[in-house]
């Protein structure tokens, strides 16, 4: 995508509805929001904070972010549509209390066209803030009649999707004795790996967060600590990646060595059609990353519908498994990657809720 084009021809190629851009002097508040599609409901999708190395970078991440949440909703059942927002992290700006009341003022202003929850870089604590200026928040916390931090849900669909791929590899969906890479031991990573443990995986991990790392191995001594740089390329069974996006890219695809590409970050492949290829033509299963990672906005969305139950939201994640599977044998009945059989189911159900509504 060509950056230095217009707006407008942005916002048509990749089929976005709204583009936002949040400015606050006082606070130094810089945000952007981008509504990608509300066909099948209101927008939902977390707030990263990030330190990017330019605006183009943070507009091209909330827009590639938003239209995956379009695909992760759609894929899941759930009603609802696909938005993102991305806050340009400065150091010279402290985001108190006053910085996430004023974003949480933006957000406000968009009437419910975009619910906004936890991503890289926000936890409760900044959603709690938020809650004070808007009622279109997600993954409130407990004390506040929410469900919390939705990683946990996030990383178990990532759990029963890399059992899936698994079984459609070898026949068995046990993961004892199976090598996992996971790169990221943050909040989705950690519950993972206590997913993983527990099945007897032989789990290595990587991350350019210390205190992560050492939360990890002190509750696992067994656990081997790769460099950040290596731990895509490792010879493992399986690659989890669970930091950011577009790992999965020309440089490292030649080099990988694993046999399944399962993890929790957003956006893995740098080009869903050129990069969602030439894995296939490796002979990699790739597990595409908004179905598998959809935990989390599912038990968004269980909040935000107001009936909120924990047995309502494993409702949803528990067919991950087989729509992980289904998505495998799609791709090679289709002869097309995983990402854009995935991509035509999710593209399906929101022709048809359009068509249908059109009708009406
Ligand atoms: P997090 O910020 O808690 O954890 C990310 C971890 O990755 C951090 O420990 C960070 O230090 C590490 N990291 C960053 N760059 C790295 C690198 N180059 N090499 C190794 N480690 C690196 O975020 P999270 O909530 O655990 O989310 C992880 C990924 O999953 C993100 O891409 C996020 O968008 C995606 N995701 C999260 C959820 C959720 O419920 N939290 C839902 C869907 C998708």
């Amino acid at each position: 995508m060509e950056l230095t084009s217009n707006l407008f021809s942005i916002l048509d190629e990749m089929e976005h509805e709204q583009i936002v851009h949040c400015f606050d002097k006082e606070t130094g508040l810089r945000a952007i929001i981008a509504i990608h599609n509300t066909v099948l409901g209101p927008s939902l999708g977390g707030t990263r904070v990030w330190k990017y190395s330019n605006e183009a970078d943070a507009l091209q991440d909330v827009l590639r972010l938003s239209r995956g949440m379009t695909f992760k909703s759609s894929i899941s059942g759930i009603n609802l549509g696909g938005g993102k927002a991305v806050i340009l992290a400065d150091d010279n700006v402290k985001r108190d209390e006053r910085y996430w009341r004023k974003y949480g003022e933006f957000v406000n202003s968009l009437g419910g066209r975009y619910i906004t929850a936890e991503d890289v870089g926000t936890s409760t604590k900044e959603i709690e803030y938020i809650f004070k200026e808007t009622k279109h928040v997600a993954g409130k916390p407990f004390h506040l009649g929410g469900s919390g931090d939705p990683s946990p849900f996030t990383a178990y669909g990532v759990y029963v999707s890399m059992k899936a791929s698994w079984k459609k590899l070898t026949g068995n969906d046990s993961l004892s004795g199976v090598k996992v890479a996971v790169q990221g031991t943050g909040h989705v990573g950690q519950f993972l790996i206590d997913h993983l443990m527990s099945e007897q995986a032989i789990v290595s991990i990587a991350d350019i967060n210390q205190a992560n790392l050492e939360l990890v191995t002190s509750k696992y001594s067994t656990i081997q600590v790769v460099a950040p740089n290596d731990i895509a390329t490792s010879d493992v069974d399986v690659y989890s990646p669970c930091a950011l996006g577009a790992t999965l890219n020309a440089s490292s695809i030649p080099l990988l060595k694993c046999k399944v590409v399962c993890g929790a970050a957003n956006n893995q492949l740098k080009d869903e059609v050129a990069d969602g290829d030439s894995i296939m033509q490796r002979g990699i299963l790739y597990a595409p990353d908004f179905l598998i990672n959809a935990g989390g906005v599912i038990n968004c969305y269980i909040e935000a519908t107001g009936e909120y139950s924990k047995k309502k939201t494993m409702h949803f994640i528990e067919p991950i498994y087989n729509k992980v599977i289904e998505i495998f044998n799609k791709s090679e009945k289709d002869h097309i990657n995983t990402q854009l059989a995935a991509m035509a189911i999710a593209k399906d159900r929101i022709k048809q809720a359009k068509s249908k509504s059109m009708a009406n």
